[in-house]
């Protein structure tokens, strides 16, 4: 799963003013733009309840057994796990006040653990948790799963390939508009991935010269 090698302390300040942010342009917008946002996100909320359904049927049992049992789950256990800005925009248009106060809370202390800081006693702290962690399996639970059933396999393929609608730019995607949309209001964090990873910049130039040479073959 993704993992950030900075020191903590400024993974911590990263995340914390991101939620702030957030919490400053939502708390500033006007019931339709927040609405407007709320239409933006449905589909992408459609394609999560969908992830989550398909992973919760197919892997609960693998995940139980080798994880959740034994308390060793590999998929928390990485500190400075990648949140996308739009993962934070999406999580707070879900959360109540005090589900981002208990986030902000967290990122105050220092993590002593081998675990993401926002794992808590009952699971994951954010609502809807980061995309990154959603769409992450091990290969032990893959091996374990899709060897009995290859149909799963394919299925699980095609979910990857959807989330990429979200999160890969080489079309418009929401979570390239959602840091849009913040940057014309004036805010700037480094999670905006979508406009200062060197890797998707490339993917969108790529798509721009791409898109311009078959306008230009019409
Ligand atoms: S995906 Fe793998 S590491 Fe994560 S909980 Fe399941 S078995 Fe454990
Ligand atoms: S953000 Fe949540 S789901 Fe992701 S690694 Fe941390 S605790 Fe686990």
């Amino acid at each position: 799963m993704g993992n950030k090698f900075i020191n903590m302390n400024s993974y911590h300040k990263e995340q914390s003013e991101a939620l702030y942010m957030v919490r400053r342009f939502l708390a500033n917008i006007s019931l339709e733009e927040r609405q407007q946002l709320q239409l933006d996100i449905a589909d992408h909320l459609k394609f999560r309840e969908e992830a989550a359904s398909f992973l919760s049927s197919c892997f609960s049992e693998v995940c139980t057994q080798k994880c959740y049992q034994s308390r060793l789950s590999a998929c928390c256990s990485r500190e400075g796990i990648i949140t996308f800005f739009a993962d934070v925009v999406v999580n707070a248009l879900m959360s109540q006040d005090r589900e981002i106060d208990l986030l902000l809370e967290v990122l105050k202390k220092p993590n002593n653990r081998f675990k993401c800081i926002y794992l808590g006693e009952k699971g994951c702290l954010w609502r809807l948790k980061p995309i990154i962690c959603e769409m992450f399996l091990c290969e032990h639970s893959k091996k374990e799963v899709f060897s009995e059933n290859p149909q799963l396999e394919h299925k699980w393929e095609e979910l990857k390939q959807h989330e990429k609608l979200y999160t890969w730019p080489d079309r418009r995607v929401v979570f390239d508009t959602l840091e849009s949309c913040f940057i014309e209001a004036g805010y700037s964090s480094p999670l905006m991935y979508m406009h200062n990873s060197p890797g998707l910049l490339r993917v969108k130039r790529r798509a721009l010269s791409c898109a311009a040479s078959c306008k230009g073959g019409d």
